[in-house]
């Protein structure tokens, strides 16, 4: 586990102060096959108490599956999952003490809101003065407290979710497991509801597994990030460290929007080169097939003389507080942020360098990254 890593995960156990139910989630060589197809490939994370994990990939990584694995919803080929000190791999979903929220809020129609958090609790043959306190406090925590009667054909979409949140939570599970609970609102109430969920998760410190495709939910709502590709896990490691310092070229191309460049050449001599530029890589050895990445943010726009690379530009776009550049460099797009004022035309040269610090490269095979 990296440093930034540990520290990230003494932040979440040290955050559990209002709930002491969250336990650690151990996923021990976790595989899933259906027939032959083996969605799930020995999978190993272990969650500390309180922490926030974010399963992210594209779609038909596997994160689903592993969820619902989780939950008891799917089957285990083989491996194990602890939830604290219990090996729970086949345990009953409804003893496995975790609460889920779906992409779909799954609402009963004909309840109110009341009706619809304190659910679990009636089953649960809780007494009724405290399921109605639990109620309020659950309800009051995600803010629907003057929504208790309505029914949630009266709710908006983001409304809906929260009673789904609160279902959830009046129930104090070990473990909250999330699959895609945003993917429904439109984009201004999934940032509001994401930073609303975050608060919620930190004040609440529940161990909380949260799947998603969308790398900004993972970057802003997680203490640690697993990424997946085809059922096998790339890295897991802070938002920061995975941004900043991706195992691989699959990581480096998920994460960031938009996504890291690439461009592909050879290191000869300490020095990389491909048909468009040059650029110095002290440290590292002489490899063939090279992919020299670095990120739009990283890159500026310079005068010819000092550039590493050069490129003709697709297009422009002013976003308001920034300049999108696109150029062609070779066979490669590349995306450069320029300040808002700057304008170019499509069709001219242009000339850009990377902040060498930054660069990523990666062998242009394996997509393994190179050490210097
Ligand atoms: P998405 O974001 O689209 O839900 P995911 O990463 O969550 O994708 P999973 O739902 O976990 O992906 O599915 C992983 C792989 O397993 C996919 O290729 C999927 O087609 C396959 N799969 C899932 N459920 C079944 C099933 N019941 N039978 C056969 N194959 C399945």
């Amino acid at each position: 586990m990296s440093a930034s890593a540990q520290t990230a995960t003494r932040e979440a156990t040290s955050q559990t102060k209002s709930l002491n139910t969250a336990k650690r989630l151990s996923m021990r060589n976790l595989n899933k096959y259906y027939g032959e197809f083996h969605a799930v490939i020995d999978l190993s994370i272990d969650i500390e108490p309180g922490e926030f994990l974010v399963l992210l990939g594209p779609s038909g990584c596997g994160k689903s599956t592993a969820l619902r694995m989780i939950a008891g919803l799917e089957d285990i080929s083989t491996g194990t999952i602890e939830l604290g000190e219990t090996d729970v791999t086949t345990v009953l979903p409804k003893y496995r003490d975790i609460a889920m929220v779906f992409q779909s809020y799954a609402l009963y129609p004909h309840k109110t809101v009341a009706e619809n958090i304190g659910f679990p609790l009636k089953v649960a043959k809780v007494p009724k003065a405290e399921l109605d306190q639990a109620v309020l406090d659950a309800a009051n925590q995600v803010q629907l407290g003057e929504l208790l009667g309505r029914y949630p054909r009266q709710l908006s979409g983001g409304q809906r979710q929260r009673v789904a949140l609160a279902r959830a939570i009046v129930r104090r599970p070990a473990c909250f497991l999330m699959d895609e609970p945003l993917s429904n609102l439109d984009a201004k109430l999934r940032g509001f509801m994401r930073a609303e969920l975050k608060h919620m998760q930190r004040e609440l410190g529940v161990t909380t597994v949260y799947v998603t495709h969308d790398q900004i939910e993972a970057m802003t709502l997680a203490h640690r990030v697993a990424i997946m590709k085809e059922g096998v896990l790339q890295q897991l490691d802070t938002p920061k460290e995975v941004y900043n310092n991706p195992a691989n070229l699959f990581v480096a191309g998920f994460m960031g929007s938009p996504p890291m460049n690439f461009v592909n050449g050879r290191i000869e001599g300490g020095t990389f080169t491909c048909h468009q530029g040059r650029a110095p890589v002290a440290g590292y050895g002489d490899h063939v097939n090279v992919e020299f990445g670095f990120r739009p943010e990283d890159t500026v726009i310079c005068s010819e003389d000092e550039a590493h690379l050069s490129g003709v530009v697709y297009s422009s776009e002013m976003t308001g507080n920034e300049t999108i550049v696109t150029c062609t460099i070779g066979h490669s797009t590349v995306v450069v942020k320029a300040d808002k004022d700057y304008e170019i035309d499509m069709n001219e040269v242009v000339h850009i360098k990377a902040d060498l610090e930054k660069v990523c490269l990666f062998d242009g095979g394996s997509g393994e990254r190179l050490r210097g």
